[in-house]
């Protein structure tokens, strides 16, 4: 499952994170996550709470941020909210548009117990 790899590869990240300053567990990992970055956040939730059990990460909370997705008219340069990548401009109907927010999986902080 897509979800959880993701969610090993996050912990495992956090966890080396956290040997590295010394801390005795993990408290919470924040993630930014795009709406069109094709990741499910319930499932991604649900993988992360299986996959911490054993590790520094365990008992932690996942805290999730979803980031809607935008686009630019290549065309006319409007900017604009789109929830697909087969959106059109709504200012001149174009295709022709570049998402630019919305792919994004980030790992934004994560907090420890010392
Ligand atoms: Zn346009």
């Amino acid at each position: 499952m897509h979800e959880m790899s993701i969610a090993m590869s996050i912990i495992d990240i956090a966890c080396k994170e956290a040997l590295k300053d010394g801390a005795a567990s993990i408290s919470s990992i924040e993630l930014e996550v795009g709406k069109l970055a094709g990741i499910m956040v319930d499932s991604l939730k649900f993988c992360y709470d299986s996959v911490c059990k054993g590790t520094l990460a365990e008992n932690s909370k996942l805290v999730v941020n979803e980031l809607p997705g935008f686009a630019k008219c290549l065309d006319c340069s409007t900017q604009f909210e789109v929830d697909s990548f087969m959106a059109l401009c709504p200012q001149c109907e174009s295709y022709a548009i570049e998402v630019y927010q919305g792919r994004e999986l980030r790992l934004k902080a994560i907090s420890v117990n010392e």
